[in-house]
């Protein structure tokens, strides 16, 4: 098999990787870039008003023929290892007839994503992959697993044509609430493997001030208990073990955890994944109603969720009168003002900043610090750092180790014997 990565050898983000032979192509995710040319943060602006032949020809899109929905279709099947933009968030483009394979839980958010969010991703053919369940496409069959990750429900695939065995990582961790799959990765891996690509996101991003999930809810435990005002809790809604470490931090330190309409509908249609994920009429957990996330949801056949989440509804009153008891998710938009205006007096209100900081703005800084609210950064990261991945690239000891997801490739060099370093569209033969 021919094994082309089309974008991701020099960058993360915009992960595109085409496997084929003779007779099948397949592509592992289909992401946007998280950067530009110019190693500029990527503007999702400049995808408006363009046509799929200006967006291949501005080397946004990438260039693989037969996948788009102008073209005569030659791709036979897509997979998308998780639920992240920079996986998936080109598929919007893809040619209808082409099967797309993601875990339910994948597809579930690309639907709350859909209806909340201003990027919608539809028009594509999605097909629910089952974990460890071979899928055969033409040359190719494909097996998913489950990975700990900061994306919910989130695979690897080992792909295999012949005799020759592939891996693909994907975003991947050793130390998130579900380190347990790391573990059991290492110590029972797959065999005989003729190419692992692996991301290498963590190089080049310093060290990590939280080792894990359980580090952090002890952490946000001591903050919350020693709160005088408001905390606010700055942390993506799909972020699941995050919210999970954050609403066990509340209960060990007798806090309200408001959530939003948004956050509520996740949790919501995940709950069937795990009995451990807070649902809206949990003990201390309240529904703040937004009028743009309630107008979102009245528009689908969810909204009579809209009346479920009604019985646990908190109003602004409440929260300034109970505001030391509460944290509450929001994050870095429109509503974060107009929360400050109805609450008041900002002095001693916190923000405990959950998300890489590298999102976090200076301006934003300035004014909180104007304002006399403290940012906390409390995170950890939803990708392996070195160690871990010196030991998957070891547990695995594929006869070639490609990076991918990474702006440092030459720190691959370390981790493994044989690794090497493509270049974008740079066909390899294994
Ligand atoms: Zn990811």
């Amino acid at each position: 098999m021919n094994l082309i990565i089309h974008r991701g050898t020099k960058e993360i983000g915009g992960s595109c990787v085409e496997l084929k032979t003779a007779k099948t192509r397949i592509i592992v995710d289909l992401g946007i870039p998280l950067v530009d040319i110019k190693k500029e943060r990527f503007n999702t602006k400049v995808l408006e008003g363009k046509t799929i032949p200006q967006l291949k020809k501005l080397g946004i899109l990438p260039q693989v023929k037969g996948l788009y929905r102008n073209e005569k279709r030659s791709i036979d099947a897509i997979f998308i290892s998780h639920c992240h933009l920079d996986h998936y968030g080109f598929l919007r483009y893809v040619h209808p007839d082409i099967p797309v394979y993601m875990s339910q839980g994948s597809s579930r958010l690309i639907e709350a994503s859909n209806i909340f969010l201003p990027q919608k991703t539809t028009g594509f053919k999605a097909v629910i992959i089952e974990k460890r369940k071979k899928v055969k496409v033409g040359d190719f069959s494909i097996t998913a697993c489950l990975v700990d990750h900061s994306g919910f429900d989130a695979l690897a695939f080992l792909i295999q044509s012949g005799k020759k065995r592939l891996f693909y990582s994907g975003d991947f961790r050793g130390h998130g609430r579900k380190s347990a799959l790391f573990e059991r990765m290492i110590n029972n891996p797959p065999r005989d493997i003729d190419c692992l690509v692996m991301e290498g996101t963590m190089f080049g991003r310093g060290k990590q001030k939280f080792k894990n999930e359980t580090d952090i809810e002890k952490k946000m435990v001591k903050m919350l208990r020693n709160k005088k005002n408001i905390t606010f809790f700055f942390s993506s809604s799909q972020n699941i073990d995050r919210l999970v470490s954050a609403y066990r931090a509340c209960l060990q330190a007798d806090t309200i955890f408001v959530i939003d309409v948004y956050t509520a509908f996740i949790l919501h249609i995940l709950g069937s994944f795990s009995k451990h994920l807070p649902q809206y009429n949990w003990k201390n957990v309240r529904v703040k109603f937004f009028k743009s996330h309630v107008d979102s949801l009245a528009k689908t056949e969810h909204k009579d969720l809209i009346y479920k989440f009604n019985t646990e509804k908190i109003e602004i009153e409440e929260i300034k009168q109970k505001r030391e008891k509460i944290l509450m998710i929001l994050r870095d938009n429109s509503l974060f003002p107009i929360m400050l205006k109805s609450l008041g007096k900002t002095v001693e209100m916190a923000i405990i900043y959950s998300m890489w900081e590298g999102y976090l703005k200076d301006e934003f800084v300035r004014n909180c610090k104007e304002k006399g609210i403290s940012i906390i950064q409390i995170h950890t990261a939803g990708h392996a750092i070195g160690k871990d991945l010196k030991q998957f690239a070891a547990a695995l000891n594929p006869k070639t180790l490609v990076p991918i997801h990474t702006f440092e490739p030459q720190e691959f060099l370390g981790l493994h014997k044989n690794v090497k370093i493509l270049r974008d569209k740079e066909v390899f033969e294994i």
